[in-house]
């Protein structure tokens, strides 16, 4: 039922228009996929994401197994039934909040230089996988790439992400290897695991090896050698936006250009508009939603921010070029006001705009491709 079609293939660069073919719809792409981690996007109801072209959602196979818990997901038949989300989702296999419960965010890791060391949420990291205490009810889980599998089988999400191993950013190259090695072993057990019962879910291969230009090429021919259904470009992507460009050009030529690719938790304009170039097909980030729930809204290629006090008496839309519900029928006034009252609707009305703004961007991108522009 998973399909990859490419409809354009940019003459300047490799850049494609394309199509994903899921059992609950397609998804034009490239295209931004915004984060509902619980099953639905932050103060957004389905209504006004269908309403927005928002063709896929990424959910968090994490916090979802933490509550409500896989089997009451599966017991509702499936996320979609239990969520009311009609169009695609795609989950992550947990690994990523596991393993930044160990070292930290990326970000706070960069500001302690690496010396966190391992948070007691984690009890152990061995070769079978993590064991860790829920942070709900202090419960003991043992997260395995067989038992992440699980989880999103009972989840029931249309594209899934095999159980990785993500290493501290400052490592050291012996830990990096060490890592690298075991992370495509879980990799490949989860892919033996999916294959006991496919059920018309796709599987995409994380590529991994940091800024390692032969670590990098190396993960995408093993995960080729593998046959995953499309591939994901995670693990440590640098500091700057630069390491980033460097990691996505190392793997550019050694996946295969046929295949659906996707860049874990990265979709800032920036990183969107010369990913693509790369042949990335979907980005993922809560930075958008997260962004409106904080009064910063995208206008254009600019971002103001509401709460600002010289928003008090603007009485155009947040963007008069914009169509989504917010733009047509309030002003930057109201939702500045909104904000002030600490009314919830401020941040439901901020984040429908700035959801609206990134698929209008993604819109323009593939005209952009289709016209060999980019
Ligand atoms: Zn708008």
């Amino acid at each position: 039922m998973f399909k990859f079609e490419i409809l354009h293939q940019s003459t300047q660069s490799s850049a494609r228009v394309g199509r994903i073919t899921t059992p609950h719809g397609v998804i034009d792409t490239p295209n931004y996929v915004p984060v509902g981690t619980n099953g639905i996007l932050k103060a957004v109801d389905h209504t006004m994401l269908n309403q927005h072209d928002c063709q896929l959602m990424f959910c968090n196979t994490y916090h979802l197994a933490l509550h409500p818990g896989a089997d009451v997901i599966a017991e509702a038949g499936g996320i979609h039934k239990f969520s009311g989300r009609k169009g695609p989702i795609i989950t992550d296999s947990g690994g990523f909040q596991v393993f930044s419960l160990a070292y930290g965010s990326v970000a706070s890791e960069l500001k302690s230089q690496g010396t966190k060391q391992t948070d007691n949420a984690v009890i152990k990291i061995d070769e079978s996988g993590v064991r860790f205490r829920s942070y709900r009810d202090g419960r003991e889980i043992h997260l395995t790439p067989e038992s992440s599998i699980q989880l999103q089988k009972k989840i029931g999400a249309d594209i899934i992400i095999p159980f990785d191993e993500l290493p501290p950013f400052h490592c050291k190259a012996v830990q990096l290897k060490k890592a690298f090695a075991r992370t495509h072993r879980w990799q490949q057990r989860s892919l033996t695991e999916h294959q006991k019962a496919v059920n018309n879910q796709a599987i995409y291969g994380v590529v991994h090896g940091g800024l390692d230009k032969q670590l990098r090429q190396k993960s995408c021919q093993l995960l080729t050698d593998m046959r995953f259904d499309g591939y994901a470009i995670g693990g440590s992507l640098g500091k700057q936006r630069s390491d980033l460009f460097d990691v996505l050009d190392y793997c550019k030529p050694s996946l295969p250009p046929e295949s659906a690719k996707h860049l874990l938790g990265i979709a800032d304009m920036p990183s969107i508009s010369e990913g693509v170039k790369y042949g990335i097909d979907t980005f993922d980030s809560c930075y958008p939603t997260r962004a409106a729930r904080h009064s910063v809204v995208f206008v254009g290629d600019e971002k103001i921010k509401l709460s600002s006090g010289k928003y008090k008496r603007d009485f155009q839309p947040i963007d008069p070029n914009c169509q989504c519900w917010t733009c047509k029928n309030s002003t930057r006034a109201f939702v500045h006001h909104l904000f002030k009252a600490h009314e919830p609707s401020a941040l439901t009305l901020a984040s429908i705009h700035n959801v609206q703004a990134m698929m209008d961007k993604m819109k323009r991108i593939r005209k952009q491709i289709m016209n060999n522009e980019i």
